[in-house]
């Protein structure tokens, strides 16, 4: 312990958290209506609406703040801040203190959310926020709302064994995999900002303690669903699904079986998100349940990251002894958390369960051919066509080559625009040898249609060059724990434009060292 605390003049004093844990998660019902008055004196830069609070009580816990001594702001999102409507300067004065969950916005009415969720396959049948707090909504300049939730703000009742903590690699690291999401254009829940609490988390080691600021869509998951569900209780799953369909998928109110439109909306969100995934190599990692939103946001960066050679059977994370989780599995496992959610909406589909079931699954089918038209359109980008189902073949033939030659996912398709502009399949330089790509090479570039330089820009715009790489983001994590966070600044700068290469940058393109990517394995930062 001691030794943590030496030599980290950035993130405090070192004051140990998470003591006195609750092993006993259970909510009386009676908690769950009740809303106790906050004390603090409000602070107004920042005004939340408090909707979910509001129409949703037995949905969630009023969180209480556990306060941490000495928190220093370590990354505010200026561009977001701005989106919402909000004053960066000002928020950035009081940052500290507000996204540390120590001083409450004006409005906030900070909760912790209930939901259940499928890990791995079992069920879970309570989780919820038990190291996070929903403060409240911001309305954007648009009137749309945001959540604004902590995530490692302290115990709730939803802790079970665990600290309520964060440390502040595992934050980082969310800020950074979501800022890369984003500028790759895929919907995901995003970081405002970043607080080092001054306080060290125990782990397996002592670690500096972080607490992250996190916007979204909403906070909704198939697995908020399945806690109902499973307590049968049917006038909050009517409820819950009344409230998702206002919030994500207004037009299932007038269908002629809500339930039905709202399972289709999400499973069409979630197949196009899933697609986007897939186009850029990105291995979410932990696809539970309660990871899988009803906005179709990518949430919870915990063992998530970026493929480097392609090779569909790819898993990084620790935990997922299985590989249930592996890049190729993704769309399946997609299908598969719908159908859990499809389940919790049955009464609501028909009172004939045989013919809700019917109903569902036809639904549910239709999974399979939006991803398939999501994929097709983002894969048919990537080699510069407009696919159609006559073009799986060609498309799946690159795929199969780079996975044959163990070829880097980002790269074989980057280079491409290469090719075209120069008409010289050696610019590749990928393959072992030439003759290998320029089999598939020559009848690609029978089925473009177009200007050569036009279809390269086309390219470009689609295939990133930088992306998070994971030797990358370690090197900046590690870093950052160690109280120097210049790594993780240039590595934002970096994925902020992840299309535009730019001179100097040359080192972020490439990916590990292969022993690197061998031994390579994320973990949950739980
Ligand atoms: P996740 O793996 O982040 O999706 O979390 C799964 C569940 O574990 C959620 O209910 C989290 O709130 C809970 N959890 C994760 N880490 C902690 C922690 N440090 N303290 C308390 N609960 C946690
Ligand atoms: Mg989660």
């Amino acid at each position: 312990e001691a030794e943590c605390q030496g030599g980290r003049g950035l993130w405090g004093r070192g004051v140990v958290g998470g003591s006195g844990l609750r092993a006993d998660a259970h909510i009386p019902p009676s908690v769950l209506r009740e809303w106790p008055p906050t004390s603090e004196s409000p602070v107004s830069v920042l005004t939340l609406h408090h909707n979910f609070a509001d129409q949703m009580p037995g949905f969630y816990v009023p969180w209480e703040r556990e306060g941490f001594s000495d928190p220093t702001l370590i990354y505010f999102n200026d561009a977001l801040a701005i989106e919402l409507g909000l004053d960066p300067e000002k928020l950035k004065e009081k940052g500290a203190q507000l996204f540390s969950g120590n001083v409450l916005p004006e409005g906030a009415q900070p909760i912790a959310q209930v939901y259940a969720g499928h890990q791995f396959g079992g069920f879970s049948p309570q989780l919820g926020d038990g190291r996070a707090a929903m403060l409240g909504e911001v309305v954007d300049p648009q009137g749309q709302a945001w959540d604004l939730a902590l995530k490692g703000s302290g115990r709730t009742v939803f802790s079970r064994g665990g600290d309520g903590r964060a440390a502040v690699a595992p934050v980082l690291r969310e800020v950074l995999i979501s800022h890369a999401m984003h500028h790759l254009g895929i919907p995901t829940t995003r970081a405002l900002a970043a607080v080092a609490t001054g306080e060290f988390v125990r782990r397996e080691q002592m670690l500096p303690g972080a607490v992250l600021a996190r916007t979204a869509a909403s906070h909704i998951r198939v697995g908020t669903f399945s806690y109902f569900a499973a307590k049968g209780q049917a006038a909050e799953l009517k409820q819950l699904m009344d409230y998702s369909i206002s919030r994500h998928a207004p037009d299932a109110e007038k269908a002629e079986i809500p339930a039905l439109a709202l399972l289709d909306a999400t499973s069409l969100k979630q197949a196009q998100l899933i697609a986007h995934w897939m186009s850029v190599g990105f291995i979410h990692g932990v696809m539970n349940t309660d990871n899988t939103t009803l906005s179709g946001e990518t949430i919870d960066y915990g063992p998530c990251a970026f493929m480097d050679r392609f090779d569909p059977r790819t898993v990084y994370s620790s935990i997922d002894r299985q590989s249930r989780y592996a890049y190729g599995n993704q769309p399946g496992i997609g299908q598969w958390n719908l159908s859990r959610f499809a389940e919790t909406l049955l009464f609501l589909v028909d009172s004939e369960q045989d013919k809700a079931v019917e109903l569902a699954t036809a639904t549910l089918r239709a999974y399979s051919a939006h991803y398939g038209a999501a994929w097709l359109e983002r894969f048919g980008a990537k080699i510069g066509i407009q696919a159609s189902e006559e073009d799986r073949p060609l498309i799946q033939a690159y795929l199969d080559l780079l996975e044959l030659h163990k070829v880097d996912f980002t790269q074989g398709f980057r280079r491409l625009s290469a090719v075209l502009r120069s008409g010289d399949v050696a610019v590749c330089g990928l393959f072992p040898s030439e003759a290998s790509f320029a089999g598939w090479s020559e009848v690609w570039m029978e089925r473009l249609q177009g200007d050569p330089d036009e279809i390269a820009d086309a390219l470009d715009r689609v295939n990133p060059i930088y992306i998070a790489r994971n030797h990358r983001v370690e090197a900046a994590l590690t870093a950052a724990t160690g109280g120097d966070l210049g790594p993780f600044e240039e590595l934002m700068e970096v994925l902020a434009d992840p299309f535009t290469q730019r001179e100097g940058l040359e080192d972020y393109e490439g990916p590990a060292p292969s022993e690197f990517d061998a031994e390579y394995q994320t973990f949950c930062g739980t």
